[in-house]
């Protein structure tokens, strides 16, 4: 048995931790082939959750950085169902970070855009300042090679913001960095008569990035970004024409990428090298130079590079007088920017249907909602219309049997007095047959209004019969219910009822009963006989059952 301090730290761990431990060491070396080798033997033998994520996280990281990008892009298609359900962190932003870079670095735009998206919203829901500049420049990465430099450019600057608030001298470097290696391609696109003007201004702005980002890579220095940096830089300046200093950078990065493995970045600065030399003339160094590459298999290689690639040993090849070469490969060459643009077009249009179907069920989930709000507030108003009276706006019957019964149950559980008063209008059919039925209406209309003006909200009133009134009045004693009907008798009486027509005159009877009992039928009954007992003892009066 060793104990925890007695043997080498190393040995003591579980297999899995312990080629992890070794993978990064090899990684942290510079040598991310064995890096790999390492990570890939620890993922075959990780039993729990934890260390298959950990070690999937350095395969990841060394196939990035090797340029395998399709075993990178297989890897992460496999892992990230299981991945995706996890919470934001650091390392698996960066795992979908890589993954988008390498799915539309190999065509793969559907997967990178989607990625890439999901990637923004962990970031912005993360509310890390580092990861988000991250998330968008992957985003802007996806444009770039959806052949898009400018959305490309628009989206890093939005990325600049964030990593020069809040984001670190990482996030900043990078962001810089790839600022510059967008704008170097829109520089591709618009040079060579395409847009002079245009492209000497674009190659201004990315020899500013990059100037800033190489700056920086200067004080931190991990070797991979200064190749990548270091090669942008001398790439804008030399096309720049600043030769002097382009080509100590160009050669430094690409000794440091042939030594580090970074393919794409060496097959990149050759293609650079090689543009430097057709600017001075020295077609048979262009061959010399690319002629090994050019007869490699290229698949590894990044189809913007195999494009320059092929654009140079045209152009070489031409002013050589070898015009078999120079069409073998100009024809190459176009072959190559025609599938690029297809794959660029078709990629752009699936990405329009998406947001158009997006958009359209959004509209069509908008819509069903406010459906259903309508259908809701239509059902309201029926219900509400079903127990209204349409005359006088009062309750009806109906409102009544639905509301009364609760204000009794209420009354009788809390031991409160409930009122309920009948209102009759005295001589209604006298008053229709001497001014007619319009008149009777609008008394009718008046009448509402004063009842439900010398109420409370709390009191329940409704319009029962056809000049009957009914009212309840919860938490009501006898003394305090004869005063409100007293009043409202008074209030009817005194009403100006000459303004709606001369020798008009109104009265009311009025039955009241009290609950307890609060029983429905009995005091309704009680109600009634107060009502006749009002009318028999001459109208225009209160009566108590
Ligand atoms: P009493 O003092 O005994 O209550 O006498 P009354 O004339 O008011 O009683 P009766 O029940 O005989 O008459 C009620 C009248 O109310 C008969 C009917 O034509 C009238 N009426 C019912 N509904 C309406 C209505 O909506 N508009 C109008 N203008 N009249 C109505
Ligand atoms: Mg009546
Ligand atoms: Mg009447």
């Amino acid at each position: 048995m060793t104990s925890p301090h007695s043997a080498s730290p190393v040995t003591d761990l579980p297999e899995a931790a312990r080629l992890l431990a070794a993978s990064a060491t090899a990684a942290s070396g510079g040598d991310l082939t064995q890096a790999l080798a390492l990570a890939q033997q620890a993922l075959e033998v990780s039993t729990d959750r934890a260390s298959r994520m950990q070690a999937t996280y350095r395969c990841a990281f060394s196939l990035f950085r090797l340029g395998r990008l399709e075993e990178l892009v297989a890897l992460f298609e496999r892992c990230w169902p299981e991945w995706r359900l996890s919470a934001s962190r650091s390392d698996l932003e960066d795992c979908l970070r890589w993954a988008v870079l390498a799915a539309s670095e190999t065509g793969r735009h559907a997967e990178a855009m989607a990625w890439a998206v999901e990637g923004v919203e962990r970031a912005r829901s993360s509310e890390r300042a580092a990861d988000l500049a991250l998330a968008l420049n992957a985003m802007g990465a996806c444009y770039e090679r959806m052949g898009d430099p400018w959305q490309a450019e628009r989206i890093m600057l939005e990325a600049l913001a964030h990593a020069r608030v809040d984001g670190g001298a990482q996030a900043l470097m990078i962001t810089l960095n790839n600022l510059a290696a967008v704008t170097v391609g829109a520089y591709h696109l618009l040079r060579d008569g395409v847009d002079e003007v245009d492209a000497e201004a674009t190659l201004e702005r990315a020899a500013g990035y990059a100037r800033e980002a190489a700056a920086m890579v200067a004080l931190t220095g991990e070797p991979f970004h200064r190749v990548f940096i270091e090669g942008n830089l001398g790439e804008a300046l030399l096309h720049l024409r600043r030769a002097d200093e382009a080509y100590p950078l160009l050669d430094r990065a690409l000794a440091a990428a042939e030594q580090g493995g970074h393919l794409a970045q060496v097959w990149r600065i050759r293609c650079t090298l090689a543009e430097g030399d057709l600017q001075q003339g020295r077609a048979q160094r262009v061959l010399e130079r690319l002629q090994p590459m050019a007869t490699q298999s290229l698949d590894q290689v990044p189809a913007a590079t195999q494009i320059r690639l092929h654009h140079a040993m045209y152009r070489a090849s031409r002013s050589l007088g070898d015009t078999a070469t120079a069409l073998r490969h100009h024809e190459a060459g176009e072959r190559l920017l025609r599938r690029r643009m297809a794959q660029q077009l078709r990629a752009q249009s699936a990405l329009m249907v998406t947001r158009t179907e997006a958009e359209l069920s959004r509209l069509q989930a908008e819509r069903a909602r406010l459906e259903v709000q309508i259908e809701r507030a239509r059902a309201a108003e029926l219900a509400m219309r079903a127990s209204q009276d349409a005359l006088t706006g009062l309750g009806n019957r109906r409102y009544l049997d639905e509301h009364l019964p609760r204000l009794l149950r209420q009354a009788a559980q809390q031991h409160t007095e409930l009122a309920l008063v009948l209102i009759d209008i005295d001589h209604f059919k006298t008053i229709n047959d001497r001014f007619g039925h319009r008149v009777g209406d609008r008394v009718l209309v008046e009448l509402a209004q004063r009842l439900r003006q010398g109420t409370r909200s709390a009191d329940l009133i409704a319009r029962i019969g056809g000049e009957e009134f009914l009212i309840a009045l919860p938490e009501t004693d006898l003394h305090r219910a004869t005063e409100v009907c007293e009043r409202l008798r008074e209030q009817v009486e005194h009403t100006d009822w000459h303004a709606h027509q001369s020798g008009l005159t109104v009265t009311v009877s009025v039955g009241l009963a009290m609950a307890p009992p609060h029983d429905m039928a009995t005091l309704f009954d009680q109600a009634d006989r107060a009502l006749y007992r009002a009318k028999q003892a001459g109208r225009n009066r209160v009566r108590a059952g």
